[in-house]
């Protein structure tokens, strides 16, 4: 197909914002292209290149596409920037630019919705040596052919931002119009499951073109990534069991990332986070820990995986193994150095069975049921079934005290529900508790933190007196471009140390920082009487001086509200 005839419709919809008639302008389209080979169509109405399992980006700035437009046109990048700051769309701008470049010639524009797919697709796939130099050319290769509204739509679309407001469920919509029509109210539902199923809008056309029977097979793959299903908050636990019932299912949230773990029938493990990228090379552990742990041919499996430190066994906030994601080296030392605790709450996929249609209920126990636990590696998460509110703080101090967030709430009836905010799960997170305090001591670090005072004793004033509170170390990162460094701690502390003992300094109290904690316990160990719980250091307040800590009845208001 013309490209062109594709930006006529971008532009019918960009001109019409109701959602209706938007529907009727997608309907009609999708008509015109029912028996046509090539559905990748769709993925360009969605302002991408790839079905939506695929989570590549172009990798395209603005930047980057002056320059594009600037080596089509002739043009200095210079003068498109002025425009661009007139116009402040560069998709318009890119209209201007090529009608004026061949007003008067007469061009035979031959641009395909294939050739603008192809290029694109291969944009991220370029690496090394001339990567931009090879991005602009498949860029200019497109713009030197394109009319100006081709252009226009060329640049948005590599910028992510079409402007043509169709967001997933017109498409849905579009698509049950122009093959049930707009009274099959079950087809809906059918188009939707089946996209819940596969991620991929050109595959369900496909299939519903060719009927309701077709798009009823739609399997979940192991092996291909799906959207998960996201969480609601609860205020409270009374509320979380007014909305997913009695009795429900109560499990630690642990803070760490989410993996999809797929195992598909030749044994491929395959892992992927919850933005659908592909992350199996960062986490060999995990293979093994599937062949050792867990007992299934083929399975799809929503966990969580955990952070702990390898020597004390600490569990650790997610940004410790944040790195993890994206290295591409010395995996085998990170895996040492990070290592990771699987923690599985879900089971969607089992022996060649789909399982999202099964109530939680049975998902978790198949899962139990399959998994041989083994602290450190590959565990189940915790959970209790229960009605009793009592229970639940109990398990939710539990949780607390071993550092994790609090408490998922599941619905015991409910169906997995991929890429949806339902309600079927909700999240019980205890507000985080934030006091200001004054820094009034520290502790050298050992190994890798040697030279820097590493663990900050904290206080907070009461009269004229400075009261001891905790201590803290995390939150503080290692490098100064990630947030507040160590390194800039010590250089702020290391003129106003006091007294020296050992690794041990006391300092003058000037420093004030906020910190957040998750719980509080009354302590003889410090002055104040209390000790904060996993505190973290969330900001340096220069604004503040050492008299405009928290208070000591703030404190103690904290304790109460934590402990009523
Ligand atoms: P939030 O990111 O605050 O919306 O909370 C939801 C997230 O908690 C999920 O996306 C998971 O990554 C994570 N999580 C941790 N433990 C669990 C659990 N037991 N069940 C479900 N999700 C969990």
């Amino acid at each position: 197909m013309n490209y062109q005839k594709l930006c006529e419709i971008y532009e019918d919809l960009e001109s019409n914002p109701s959602r209706l008639k938007k529907t009727e302008i997608l309907s009609d389209f999708l008509k015109t292209i029912k028996h046509e080979k090539g559905k990748e169509i769709i993925y360009l109405l969605q302002g991408r290149v790839w079905p939506d399992y695929i989570e590549k980006e172009f990798g395209i700035s603005q930047q980057l596409s002056i320059k594009a437009l600037a080596k089509t046109s002739g043009l200095t990048s210079a003068d498109i920037i002025k425009k661009f700051r007139k116009i402040g769309d560069l998709g318009k701008v890119a209209q201007e630019i090529i009608k004026t470049k061949k007003q008067g010639t007469l061009f035979s524009h031959k641009l395909t919705t294939q050739k603008v797919l192809t290029n694109l697709q291969k944009l991220p796939e370029l690496e090394g040596k001339g990567t931009v130099d090879r991005k602009i050319s498949l860029i200019s290769e497109l713009l030197t052919s394109a009319s100006p509204i081709e252009a226009k739509y060329i640049i948005r679309t590599l910028l992510n931002d079409l402007r043509i407001g169709v967001a997933s469920g017109t498409l849905r919509d579009a698509i049950v119009w122009a093959t049930f029509g707009k009274d099959d109210k079950q087809a809906f539902e059918d188009v939707q499951q089946a996209y819940d199923k596969e991620a991929d809008f050109a595959q369900v056309f496909e299939k519903a073109v060719k009927g309701k029977s077709s798009l009823s097979k739609t399997q979940l793959q192991p092996g291909r990534p799906i959207k998960v299903m996201l969480a609601l908050k609860a205020d409270d636990i009374a509320d979380g069991f007014k909305r997913v019932g009695k009795p429900a299912a109560f499990e630690f949230k642990y803070d760490g990332f989410r993996m999809l773990i797929n195992k598909d029938s030749d044994g491929t493990i395959k892992i992927f986070t919850r933005r659908l990228d592909e992350v199996t090379k960062q986490f060999p552990e995990v293979k093994q820990y599937i062949s050792k742990y867990v007992k299934a041919k083929t399975f799809i499996m929503d966990t969580e995986a955990v952070g702990y430190d390898p020597k004390t066994k600490a569990y650790q906030p997610f940004q410790h193994i944040s790195q993890r994601i994206r290295r591409k080296y010395d995996i085998e030392k990170m895996q040492k150095q990070l290592p990771i605790e699987v923690n599985a709450f879900d089971l969607l996929y089992l022996n060649g069975k789909s399982l999202i249609g099964e109530p939680f209920e049975k998902r978790t126990k198949l899962l139990r049921k399959i998994i041989k636990s083994q602290k450190y590696k590959f565990v189940p998460s915790k959970q209790i079934i229960t009605s009793s509110e009592s229970e639940v703080e109990k398990f939710n101090k539990q949780a607390l005290g071993q550092g994790e967030e609090g408490l998922m709430i599941k619905n015991l009836k409910s169906p997995y529900k991929p890429g949806s905010r339902v309600g079927h799960m909700l999240k019980l997170k205890t507000e985080a508790q934030e006091l200001d305090v004054v820094i009034v001591g520290a502790e050298y670090g050992k190994g890798k933190r040697a030279g820097w005072l590493s663990s900050f004793d904290i206080a907070i004033k009461s009269g004229s007196e400075f009261l001891g509170i905790g201590k803290v170390g995390t939150g503080i990162k290692e490098k100064q471009e990630q947030g507040t460094s160590f390194a800039e701690l010590t250089k702020l502390l290391k003129p106003i140390i006091t007294e020296t003992k050992g690794r041990h300094v006391k300092v003058k109290p000037k420093i004030v920082i906020t910190v957040t904690y998750q719980d509080m316990q009354k302590s003889p160990t410090y002055k104040s009487g209390f000790a904060l719980r996993f505190p973290r250091l969330t900001a340096m307040r220069p604004d503040k001086g050492p008299g405009q800590t928290s208070s000591l009845e703030d404190v103690k208001r904290d304790f109460k509200r934590l402990h009523k």
